[in-house]
């Protein structure tokens, strides 16, 4: 097995095996014209591989309402109100985070703002500041890493930490969590929720059951029980049209999932199939990994009004292309697929992509494709809500095949 696990993840290794005059694990690489002993790398993968296999103890900690909460700290006049950072209620614009005392009302995030304001005509209505709730990101990631150095953010607001390792300053996990989340507090005036469990799935399911400021455990030896009991949607990677899918074929919990053999998940529902079945049986591998690298770049709007105008919308797709140029070139990436994601007046959304031998870098790049895209969506015809567009499959920007444009002296 931990040659499998060398094999997936270090390419050039070939073979791995115990050489005989020591203990010491030999590695033969055909980079190398002798077979060297890569001692540290192999002891880097070795620890990697142990606390994949090991009782692994991971918390996934998730701040509370984060934006908003740091609009009710940063503005007094904020705090115990119904608070809602979006666009404002005459605006099309969506909940991008409420307080707890909008939630009273049954607003959520992504919630159209017209809406929330209708539930709660006295909540207040507050823009996003992306450059706050990013610098308070970057001091609650400094904190987790003063306890270790496997913490993988997942957002802005929220990350995994893999505590394994840390027995004999830390035997329990569970107040090891309650800790970091005091320290937040402490230093940052925010609260946050912590799920501890042994794989990554279970910690962040629980780290959602008793918010705000709730921390929750699940020991192995009722991860079973919980998972038979937990509801469909709360499954990692089942949206509302798996739940509805579910539902119809009589899942409603991970106890009726259990029952199901692999290959008629896989049948139903593609990929995802076989890692559901996995996962409700508490199997999750995936390690916490501390250089998560970015799988895509995107930039997506709410439109100011439904349209079907295919002019308007060609429009705003080239200044979203803009945007996406932008940061391809903050991070020296391009990526050679392009996704297109339309929301329908009606909420449907869907995405086409398209992926090239070559990749792309900028608008010029992307531009060309679009009409191709659109083509295989109802614009024109369906009014439609909201656009994006993302690139994934990155790449790093490597050679410069570009001709420089020089002006032209005159002497
Ligand atoms: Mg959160």
């Amino acid at each position: 097995m931990l040659l499998h696990y060398l094999k997936k993840n270090v390419l050039h290794f070939t073979q791995v095996c115990h050489s005989n005059d020591s203990n010491e694990p030999l590695l033969i690489c055909p980079d190398f014209t002798n077979n060297c002993r890569l001692k540290h790398s192999l002891m880097f993968l070795e620890g990697r591989f142990q606390r994949m296999c090991s009782t692994r103890k991971i918390i996934h900690i998730d701040m509370d309402a984060f934006f908003a909460s740091i609009e009710q700290k940063d503005h007094v006049l904020f705090r115990g109100k119904p608070l809602i950072v979006g666009g404002n209620p005459q605006s099309r614009g969506v909940v991008a985070a409420c307080s707890y005392e909008a939630r009273k009302f049954g607003i959520h995030s992504a919630m159209p703002c017209s809406k929330a304001a209708r539930l709660c005509p006295e909540a207040i209505f507050t823009p996003p500041r992306m450059d706050r709730y990013v610098e308070i990101s970057s001091k609650i990631m400094a904190i987790f890493r003063q306890y270790t150095a496997f913490v993988e953010p997942l957002s802005l607001d929220e990350a995994f930490l893999d505590v394994t390792n840390m027995g004999e300053k830390h035997p329990s996990a569970t107040l090891l969590a309650k800790q970091i989340c005091r320290q937040i507090f402490e230093e940052l005036q925010l609260t946050a929720s912590a799920g501890i469990s042994y794989n990554k799935f279970l910690a962040k399911v629980a780290s959602d059951i008793n918010k705000p400021q709730g921390i929750t455990t699940i020991p192995p030896e009722t991860a079973q029980h919980f998972l038979d009991t937990l509801p469909i949607r709360k499954f990692f990677g089942v949206g509302q049209v798996t739940e509805k899918k579910m539902r119809q074929l009589g899942i409603n919990t991970g106890f009726d999932l259990r029952q199901w053999e692999v290959e008629r998940l896989v049948f139903h529902f593609g990929k995802i199939g076989s890692f559901l079945y996995d996962i409700v049986r508490g199997i999750d591998d995936r390690p916490v990994e501390p250089m998560r690298v970015r799988k895509s770049i995107g930039s997506e709007t709410t439109l100011p009004y439904d349209t079907d105008n295919l002019d308007e919308l060609r429009k705003i797709l080239a200044e979203l292309a803009k945007d996406i140029e932008k940061s391809l070139h903050k991070k020296n990436k391009g990526g050679y697929t392009l996704t297109l994601k339309v929301r329908y007046k009606n909420f449907t959304t869907i995405t086409r992509s398209i992926t090239l031998k070559t990749a792309m870098f900028s608008a010029d790049d992307i531009l060309p494709l679009l009409p191709g895209l659109l083509a295989t969506t109802y614009a024109g015809t369906e009014k439609i809500r909201l656009v994006g567009l993302t690139i994934s499959k990155l790449t790093g920007r490597t050679a410069l095949p570009r001709q420089l444009k020089l002006p032209f002296m005159y002497g």
